[in-house]
Parts: structure tokens; C-alpha cells; sequence
């Protein structure tokens, strides 16, 4: 007999299970699909002795103070900031666009803030309302650089023109006055020292949480006794597709081991033109401070099917959710979080600030 059933070894499971089990002393059972915990950040050993993320690169960035205490009782840290560049035509330049990308491309010889600026007034196309993600991008940069940067690499990420896709998707992405060239610039900016897997096996070390892997939920659910359900898989599978399936980007790694010391000046490099069928080569040594003669590498190609990793943010979908969020209110045992029980796109930081405030708000109360 189990308080909770968890579905899912992810940040959202984890960190329920850790505060149920930590916090109310009650008994957890964690159902997990995947043969391993740690849900999209898993990282493990290869045979050549680098700690690769295998669901692409996880870099942890948060300005939650909360959050990062919070994951620091389970894990010590090693400072790392992520650099990316972006590849056009077999040159190289800094991404998210700053003054060194400019100048770079154009040949000019910008100095301050406001002379980077005044280039953006000049070449930057009012766009308004701001609908889609062209618009948010060539309202600030203009089309050429547009093109150059964001257009190819957005579609072959989503199979989507930008002009069909939400501005939250190129709006993510910073366009900088300044010569900063990390791709992030929160407060908190380390990676987990031992790898993300090690942090995990630590949060759910507790007497009162059993973890099962290689097993789906409904293989199990009848055979089990519990009281209630935190769900962190996807909704539409847990609604038997009641709906239709609710559609997602997938990714195929393609890895390879280099005898180098290092493959490539930084950890992701970003291929922006069409003819470039990959998105991206990570450099995982750079990611885990592996130190290693030879050297990892992995290339991501977006595809329609397989693993979910990215909801596909649409209007058309949006609506498609929300047919399932109104079933939810039937539910009265069920808590559902996450990525998949959300359909939404959540950096790592913000689904354990999600869970915290659940934990908080709906089950210590
Ligand atoms: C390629 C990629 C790169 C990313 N990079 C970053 C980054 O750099 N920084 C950052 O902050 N965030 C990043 N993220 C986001 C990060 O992965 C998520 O924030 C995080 O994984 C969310 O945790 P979760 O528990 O909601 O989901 P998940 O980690 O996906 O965990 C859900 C778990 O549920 C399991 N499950 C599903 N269905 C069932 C079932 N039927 N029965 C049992 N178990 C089931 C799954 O196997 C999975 O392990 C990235 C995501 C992707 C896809």
C-alpha cells in the first residue's frame, strides 16, 4: 500500500517524491518507464569514459535562489557558462547576436552599446502586432539577419516557417547590444559536479521511495494500492487519446567518438543555413569537464516522431490541450505536473519551482 504512485523519474517525479517522502513521511512508489531515472536530463558514462547528457545538452541556469538551494542538498557544483555559436556559411559567431556578431559579419567596428543599437534602428522592420516568431525577431533585427540566423535553423528545428510558430519560440532568444557572448545570464549558472543521474540517485535515497524502471503505469495501476496519483507523463496518453494525440518534435542523436583531445572551440555549435541538415554538435567534455585524449560529440536532427521532447507551441494545439485540461477537473486523485502532463516547454529550474510551490500549496495543505 503506497500514499503516492509517481509516474515518472523526471524533475517534476523526483523532486514530488523527494518532498512527499522528506517532508510527510509518507511511501512512495515511482513508476518509470525508461530503464533509468533523471526523465530528459539522464547522463552516463560512455565506453570511451566521457559523462554524456543523452537526451541532448542540459545546461542548468536559474534566478531562483529557492531552487537552487534547493537541488544543492543533493548535489555540489562546478561552474560552467554556455557559449554557443552559430555556424553560417563556415564562418563562426556569437549566438545570441552581440556586438562581436555584428561586427564580425558586417566588418564594421562598433564600439559602444548605442552605436549596436543604432545599427538594429537602422536595419529592424516595425512589425506590429507582434503575431509570430518572424515578427519578434525582424522587429528588432531586420530581415537579413533574420534569415541569416534565426529562418533555416527554425525550420529545420520545427519543420515550421517561423511566421507559423508563437514569438515565444525566436523570442527566447536574446539580441544583445553588448559584447556578453553566454547564451545565459541568470544568476545561478553551474552543472550538477557528478552529473545530473548522481543528483537524482540522491534525491529519491529514501527508505520510503521505491522506484520501478522499465515499466509504463498502466502495465501496473490495477495491480498497485495507493491513495493518489502525481502524473508527470504525457496528458493525452493518460486520456487514452481521447482527443487525438497532442503532436511533438522529436530529435535523433547521431554520436560519435573523436580520437582529439577537442572537437570544436565550444560545447554547441549551431548550424544556421538550410544546407546543413543537422541542427546542432554538442561537445559533451565541455558540459561534464570530463577529461578525457578523445571526445564526444553528438548531432541533433529534429524529426516528426519518436520520443516527445518539444510541445509544438500553435494555437491549433494550444486547443487541443486545453481539451484535455478540461478533464482534469473529473480527476480529484490525480495531481498533474511537468512538461507532459502541461504540454509546455519548461527549463529544469522551472518545473522544480512549479513542484515546489504543488508541494506547498496542494499537498502540505
Ligand atoms: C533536447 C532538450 C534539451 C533541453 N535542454 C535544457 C537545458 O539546457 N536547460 C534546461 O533547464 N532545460 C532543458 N530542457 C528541458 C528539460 O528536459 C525539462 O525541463 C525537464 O526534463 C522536465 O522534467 P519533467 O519531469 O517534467 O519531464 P521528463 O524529464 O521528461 O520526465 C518525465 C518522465 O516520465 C516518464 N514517463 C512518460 N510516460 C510514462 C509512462 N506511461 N509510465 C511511466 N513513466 C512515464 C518519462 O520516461 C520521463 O522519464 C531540455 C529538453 C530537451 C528535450
Amino acid at each position: 500500500m503506497y500514499d503516492y504512485l509517481i509516474v515518472g523519474a523526471g524533475f517534476a517525479g523526483a523532486v514530488m517524491a523527494e518532498r512527499i517522502a522528506s517532508q510527510l513521511n509518507k511511501k512512495v512508489l515511482v513508476v518509470e518507464k525508461r530503464n533509468h531515472i533523471a526523465g530528459n536530463a539522464y547522463d552516463e558514462y560512455d565506453e570511451h569514459g566521457i559523462l554524456v547528457h543523452r537526451y541532448g545538452p542540459h545546461i542548468f541556469h536559474t534566478n531562483s535562489k529557492e531552487v537552487f538551494d534547493y537541488l544543492s542538498q543533493f548535489t555540489e557544483w562546478r561552474f560552467y557558462e554556455h557559449k554557443v555559436l552559430a555556424s553560417l556559411n563556415g564562418t563562426l559567431y556569437p549566438i545570441p547576436i552581440n556586438r562581436i556578431t555584428i561586427n564580425k559579419l558586417y566588418n564594421l567596428n562598433l564600439q559602444t552599446d548605442e552605436e549596436v543599437q543604432g545599427f538594429f534602428e537602422k536595419v529592424k522592420e516595425k512589425r506590429y502586432p507582434i503575431l509570430n516568431s518572424e515578427d519578434i525577431i525582424v522587429n528588432q533585427v531586420g530581415v537579413e539577419l533574420f534569415e541569416k540566423f534565426f529562418k533555416h535553423y527554425t525550420k529545420k528545428q520545427w519543420d515550421l516557417e517561423p511566421k507559423h510558430l508563437a514569438p515565444s519560440v525566436c523570442g527566447r532568444i536574446p539580441v544583445r547590444t553588448n559584447d556578453d557572448c553566454r547564451y545565459f545570464t541568470d544568476k545561478y549558472q553551474y552543472m550538477p559536479k557528478d552529473g545530473y543521474t548522481k543528483m537524482f540517485e540522491k534525491m529519491l535515497n529514501y527508505k520510503n521511495i521505491e522506484i520501478l524502471l522499465n515499466t509504463d503505469y498502466k502495465k501496473v495501476i490495477r495491480d498497485i494500492k495507493f491513495d493518489k496519483i502525481i502524473f508527470t507523463g504525457p496528458i493525452d496518453y493518460y486520456f487514452d487519446y481521447i482527443h487525438g494525440r497532442l503532436p511533438y518534435r522529436s530529435i535523433r542523436f547521431e554520436w560519435e567518438n573523436i580520437e582529439t583531445e577537442y572537437f570544436q572551440s565550444t560545447s554547441q555549435i549551431n548550424y544556421v543555413d538550410s544546407s546543413v541538415e543537422y541542427t546542432r554538435v554538442v561537445e559533451h567534455k565541455y558540459l561534464s569537464g570530463s577529461i578525457n585524449p578523445s571526445t564526444t560529440i553528438s548531432k541533433e536532427y529534429p524529426q516528426r516522431n519518436g520520443e516527445p521532447y518539444y510541445p509544438i507551441p500553435s494555437e491549433e494545439n494550444r486547443k487541443l490541450y486545453n481539451k484535455y485540461k478540461a478533464e482534469l477537473s473529473k480527476e480529484i486523485n490525480t495531481i498533474f505536473c511537468g512538461r507532459l502532463a502541461e504540454y509546455q516547454y519548461y527549463n529544469m529550474d522551472q518545473v522544480v519551482g512549479n513542484v515546489l510551490k504543488l508541494f506547498q500549496d496542494k499537498i502540505l495543505f
